[in-house]
């Protein structure tokens, strides 16, 4: 069973091309929760019914194609205003396209060598379904100093509607070349999307789980959803779950939440479960995760003890001199308030606020809801909160404590 891969040379997007994409498509660096994300190749053949690419009208666009060429990425990555040698993590690849197409691996590996070389040591995420050889593994392990973690994508979906790669074999083989060469390239099982009715029988959940036998870990999440990829996918004849409830963002239910991790209670396997992808990324690497999920302690029940203790004696409560540091070095300017687990910032908007998070490995959160929590022009660090302000701010904890549970890496 063969699926369309696309050119093994990339075509280059015309410059007519390039001005009418979204602008999110276009953008080459940008901040993502889980780190600094390289995406100069966008369009894919895959044809993944669920991907996000339909939020941004690329869906349509099946050949891979580079927005510009891959040494100019390169510098525009490591002279990004928030990339940081040693402490940025960097996601290659991870927005509209798959690294290990034929056409896309040489600048995958053309990065990975570029930075290598420089003696970085950030860790760096690759996510792919796609064919891994024991001749890349070897590429990957050439590698000195980056901590290149692969997260392959797979939750033992079986219709070729929905994901056309269930039909083969890849991604299982993959994950199986990539555990038997490992030895300093981190291999996460990424068991997503997990969707009702898809992919959540007992027997789909235990086989997902004994692939994940030999990898270092396994994340779970659940999938984006929005009209665009349900209409999409409702047209094919899929069932669709969660009805018109688009406002949610990743969907993980707390029911299948407690499903997924009794299954993997059930397997026997002895590998990791992480809700989030830097948890499962850091465990990997034995560092503590570096988005400072232990300031939100209900998702670290099911950590290895050792990484748990590695987060706890990694957790530092900022002190208004080291915010003012951070916010100094990157030329940021907001009010905050330190609290218990994570710091209110105001109107830095995500990109800035998940840069100062990786700094930090704390959380760092967005106050932007209760106007009147500062409509007296009062600043987030004063302190004769009234109690009406008291019970909003409880409700927007509430809130970020809920995002932070189910929003996207
Ligand atoms: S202890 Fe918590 S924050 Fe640290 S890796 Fe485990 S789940 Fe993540």
């Amino acid at each position: 069973m063969t699926i369309a891969t696309g050119p093994r040379l990339l075509p280059m997007l015309s410059e007519q091309a390039k001005a009418s994409l979204d602008p999110y498509m276009a953008l080459i660096v940008g901040y993502r929760k889980s780190g600094l994300s390289l995406n100069h190749i966008i369009g894919c053949p895959l044809d993944c019914g669920y991907c996000v690419r339909h939020f941004w009208a690329n869906y349509d666009v099946k050949i891979p194609h580079l927005l510009c060429p891959t040494n100019q990425a390169i510098e525009q990555l490591v002279n990004h205003h928030a990339f940081q040698p040693h402490i940025t993590p960097i996601q290659l690849f991870n927005k509209a396209t798959d690294p290990f197409l034929p056409g896309v691996k040489p600048h995958l590996f053309q990065v990975l060598q570029t930075l290598d070389k420089r003696g970085f040591t950030n860790h760096v995420l690759v996510i792919t379904r796609f064919k891994v050889t024991a001749a890349d593994m070897a590429v990957l392990e050439r590698l000195r100093h980056l901590r290149v973690t692969l997260l392959f994508t797979y939750s033992g979906i079986t219709d070729p509607r929905i994901e056309p790669i269930a039909k083969t074999n890849t991604t299982l083989s993959s994950i199986r070349t990539a555990t038997s060469h490992k030895n300093r390239t981190g291999v996460v099982l990424y068991w997503r999307p997990i969707v009702p009715g898809w992919n959540d029988t007992p027997d789909t959940m235990a086989h997902v789980l004994d692939s994940g036998r030999d990898v270092d870990a396994i994340v779970f999440t659940g999938y984006y959803h929005k009209p665009e990829n349900a209409d999409h996918l409702r047209h094919l004849g899929v069932d669709v779950p969660y009805a018109d409830d688009y406002a949610r963002r990743k969907v993980m239910p707390a029911e299948l939440d407690a499903r997924v991790v009794a299954a993997w209670r059930a397997s026997g396997i002895t590998t990791p479960l992480f809700r989030k992808t830097s948890c499962g990324v850091a465990y990997t690497h034995a560092a503590p995760d570096y988005n400072g999920h232990w300031g939100v302690r209900e998702l670290c029940d099911i950590c290895p003890a050792a990484q748990q203790q590695r987060c706890a004696d990694d957790h530092r409560e900022p002190t208004p001199a080291d915010m003012d540091a951070v916010l100094a070095h990157l030329a940021y300017t907001t009010d905050y308030l330190i609290e218990d687990g994570h710091v209110w910032t105001h109107g830095l908007g995500e990109q800035r606020r998940y840069a100062m998070q990786h700094t930090l490995r704390h959380q760092i959160w967005e106050i932007d809801q209760p106007h009147y929590l500062h409509a007296h022009g009062r600043s987030l660090n004063g302190h004769a909160a009234n109690p009406a302000q008291v019970a909003a701010l409880a409700e927007i904890r509430e809130y970020f404590e809920n995002a932070t549970r189910y929003e996207d890496d």
